[in-house]
């Protein structure tokens, strides 16, 4: 089943950081796949900007081999990687100077989407939106893209808010998620608001507690230095574990609007409870079996950066109060999985007698690998002997429910298109942004005041020991990580 192509305008996408490890990974191979499905009309351009000196062959060239490198799927089709080729330049600049800025003014035409990619480090965001409006290519319809992280803490977000809002109006700004563009992380929202089925039960009467879980296996690898300055709580709770924490608890918003989903997810924010310290279980891998130590990979023996997160997070609300949705992160872990499962309240009464083996019900949405949904319901078990109950899966894989032939697209070829469209909904708005920062700023001070000591975890397993706690002492336990 091929994926419905929706039409989009012509487009010129400058990538600032176009000889980078994201535009080569994930933004140059999205947009070739996007190509390769007929969605970039002709007269399109994507122009690439870094300090880098290439003339437009030496970029294409440059982009030839990273596609042969990063494209993971279907064999090169030479006719489609030359029209695309075709289809791109590149200035060379520095977005701290003046070199390149006025060949790129240039390049620019007025009459169609333009669009600027920061796929650069973000101590450089401010310069790159202050050079836009300088040479004027901060235009009413300019729209800028500006990648993860954004800020370091309340502070530092606050300040670069203000800075893009220099040149730039809201509507203009697409700060990217990445984990609001996959396909997964978009249908929690299809579940959820176009079925009939679970939104009556989808409150703290009905719903006993919600896990969600990002496991990795790798380490910090070539991150080292800015990882060990962010932690596991910026890399990734603030944002993507935030993202989905709002798309399970969020109200339904009045309609499918960039505003209205953004507003809604803020509202949950502002409702999420202070952590308290005893709520919180930080780790930090340890070495063995001849992997690297989390310290041995950021090269600082001192260092009290967690690598791994467990928290329980209240929201206070009518829906939710009393149901607590428990969070946890990590790198080195078990497996790569992340997902969430909604675990449902027993029934009230048990007509088959307080000895009947019971099994709450559980909703699991995978979002990787193999993305899909499992509802585990209760059963009579097959046979004679009186009434033996028994819980199965009703399992959903998208691969298999879709046919083998359905291409997911990777998050970054849903974004790009949706800047390109001028679609913010699955983008974080600043206010959203800051109230995370709100909510996680003083989780972190705390434990800078205290010194608090990450526990140490062995690499391949679930996480500290002391996080299995968190749970035991409310009498639940956290899903197997496999
Ligand atoms: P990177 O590999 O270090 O690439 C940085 C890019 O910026 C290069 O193209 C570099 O090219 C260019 N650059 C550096 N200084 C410049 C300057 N003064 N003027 C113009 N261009 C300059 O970084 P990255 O991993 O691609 O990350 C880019 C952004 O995406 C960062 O904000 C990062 O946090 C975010 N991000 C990355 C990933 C990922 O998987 N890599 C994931 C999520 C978010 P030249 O040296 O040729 O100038």
């Amino acid at each position: 089943m091929a994926a419905r192509v929706i039409p989009v305008d012509p487009f010129d996408l400058v990538i600032f950081g176009a000889t980078g490890d994201l535009a080569q990974r994930k933004i140059l191979p999205a947009l070739y796949r996007r190509f390769a499905e007929g969605q970039m009309p002709a007269g399109s351009r994507v122009i690439g900007a870094a300090r880098t000196e290439f003339d437009k062959a030496g970029f294409r060239a440059f982009v030839d081999e990273t596609l042969t490198a990063c494209l993971d799927t279907d064999p090169p089709n030479p006719e489609i990687r030359a029209a695309f080729l075709d289809a791109l330049d590149y200035v060379a600049l520095d977005a701290r100077g003046d070199q390149g800025w006025t060949a790129l003014a240039a390049l620019m035409r007025p009459d169609v989407v333009r669009a600027f990619y920061f796929s650069v480090g973000p101590s450089l965001f401010g310069a790159l939106a202050e050079r836009l409006g300088a040479h004027g290519m901060a235009t009413p319809d300019t729209r800028i893209v500006v990648e993860k992280p954004f800020g370091h803490d309340l502070t530092t977000a606050r300040a670069l808010n203000a800075t893009l809002a220099a040149h730039f109006r809201e509507t203009q700004i697409y700060r990217i998620d990445h984990y609001l563009g996959k396909e997964t992380v978009q249908n929690l929202m299809a579940v959820r608001f176009a079925n009939v089925l679970f939104e009556p039960l989808w409150n703290a009467r009905f719903i006993d507690h919600v896990q969600i879980t990002v496991a990795e296996t790798v380490g910090v690898g070539g991150r080292g230095p800015y990882y060990d300055r962010a932690g596991a709580m910026r890399d990734m709770v603030q944002n993507h574990l935030m993202q989905l924490l709002c798309l399970i608890a969020m109200e339904p918003p009045y309609c499918f609007d960039p505003d209205a989903v953004r507003d809604e997810k803020l509202k949950v924010i502002k409702a999420l409870d202070p952590v308290a310290r005893g709520d919180i279980v930080r780790g930090q891998y340890a070495g063995g079996a001849g992997a690297a130590s989390y310290l041995d990979e950021v090269e600082n023996p001192d260092s009290l950066t967690e690598s791994y997160v467990a928290l329980k997070v209240g929201i206070s609300n009518w829906r939710w109060k009393g149901t607590p949705f428990y969070l946890r992160t990590g790198k080195r872990l078990r497996a790569r999985a992340s997902e969430i499962a909604v675990t449902f309240r027993d029934p009230p009464h048990s007509i088959f007698g307080e000895d009947a083996p019971w099994k709450a019900n559980v909703l699991v949405i995978r979002l990787q690998p193999d993305e899909g949904m499992t509802l585990r319901v209760m059963i009579k078990e097959p046979g004679p002997g009186g009434m033996r109950l028994k819980d199965v899966a009703l399992d959903m894989s998208f691969a298999e429910a879709l046919g083998d032939d359905m291409h997911i697209p990777d998050a970054y070829e849903r974004l790009i298109m949706d800047v390109i469209r001028g679609n913010q909904t699955l983008f974080m708005r600043g206010d959203e942004v800051e109230a995370a920062w709100a909510w996680t700023d003083p989780i972190i001070a705390e434990w800078q005041k205290t010194a608090d000591t990450p526990r140490p975890y062995d690499p391949g397993s679930s996480g500290p020991d002391d996080a299995l706690m968190l749970m035991h002492r409310d009498g639940r336990r956290w899903r197997e990580i496999r």
